[in-house]
């Protein structure tokens, strides 16, 4: 071998030397909520997909109401191996007619991520009438995997909009938004015009687990509004205020939305983790600690109930067994939050 082998060799060498050693894969920040100008968004979808690109996520979806994204040109212009990915979706904008209900409809939103076409809500002007939430669901979920894609369910506060009991047989494996960006859609909950109590987006997310399904909590931007001059106006949908992080092999669509499917990603809203593991037997977290910030980690089971607190930057957690699902929460002394996928247990 002379010396120029040699040298190709081990420039061969060098990407395998430098690849992920964890065969789970590596981190993915994203967004999976995000309008441009194609539906209500305040400017054109380059914009939009460069406002992520500079910021440091590695991939957005465009989520535009009833406008399919051709991602191509898109992805011609923007994307990059393993560092940014534009990713084809849409919202898709159901009511359901109630006459009863504040404007005459209920606003029940899902996002189609990862689909390779148009799926259009049911009714009239999206108007859904003598049918139930839970059965616009059930359709839009089903027409949105018949398209290639997962369901996301949107802001169930918005407009207080979704009774609790309409999202209690969503399959497992979908996602919902936990955290929304957006400044009115109430993920803290609220009470509706009757007086009626909406639960938390959070406190949604444990009752549905607290049944044994298997629900996924996102957070992301529904971002509408990226002028540099409202940068500082927190009455309007700033983009960067929630989003995902990832864990797989590749950064590609396919491998995105089958992580998604799995559950295998964290939402934040300003925390950073450095890992997030579950064996039968044991929960384990590393934060990735930020300035002089403290944290504080609750494990949560069924119920909502909280099963052990840590303040370390490795906290862990021994499962039992009798849990019925672990997750945990984490936040931090300037009230940001990260959340971390559900275990079931036996
Ligand atoms: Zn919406
Ligand atoms: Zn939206």
């Amino acid at each position: 071998m002379n010396a120029r082998c040699a040298w190709h060799l081990a420039m061969a060498l060098v990407p395998l030397v430098q690849a992920p050693v964890e065969a789970q894969g590596r981190w993915f920040k994203g967004n999976t909520h995000a309008h441009s100008l194609n539906s209500d968004g305040d400017v054109p979808v380059d914009a939009v997909v460069r406002w992520y690109r500079e910021h440091g996520y590695h991939f957005t979806f465009v989520t535009e109401h009833e406008f399919f994204t051709d991602v191509a040109p898109l992805n011609g212009l923007f994307a990059a191996g393993n560092r940014f990915l534009v990713i084809a979706g849409q919202e898709v904008t159901q009511r359901v007619a109630d006459p009863q209900h504040t404007g005459g409809v209920r606003q029940v939103h899902v996002n189609a991520l990862g689909t390779s076409r148009l799926v259009m809500p049911i009714g009239e002007r999206n108007i859904a009438t003598g049918m139930s939430i839970a059965a616009t669901y059930a359709r839009n979920g089903a027409a949105i995997r018949a398209a290639g894609g997962i369901m996301q369910v949107n802001h169930p506060n918005f407009i207080w909009s979704v009774p609790l009991a309409d999202m209690m047989d969503l399959p497992d494996s979908t996602l919902f938004e936990l955290w929304n960006g957006h400044p009115t859609v109430y993920n803290l909950g609220g009470t509706d015009s009757t007086g009626q109590v909406m639960l938390s987006t959070e406190a949604r997310w444990d009752s549905i687990l607290s049944r044994g399904k298997l629900v996924f909590g996102v957070a992301d931007d529904d971002s509408h509004s990226f002028k540099p001059q409202d940068a500082e106006n927190t009455d309007l949908a700033r983009p960067g205020r929630g989003w995902i992080q990832v864990r797989a092999d590749t950064l590609t669509a396919d491998a995105i939305v089958a992580a998604l499917r799995r559950g295998d990603f964290y939402a934040s809203n300003g925390i950073t983790l450095r890992d997030v593991r579950t064996t039968p037997t044991e929960y384990r977290i590393e934060i990735a600690p930020a300035g002089d910030r403290r944290y504080l980690t609750e494990f949560i089971g069924k119920g909502g109930r909280v099963l052990a607190t840590s303040t370390t930057l490795r906290p862990s957690y021994r499962i039992t067994g009798t849990e019925g699902y672990v997750r945990a929460r984490v936040s931090d002394s300037s009230g940001r939050m990260a959340w971390t996928k559900p275990f079931l247990t036996p």
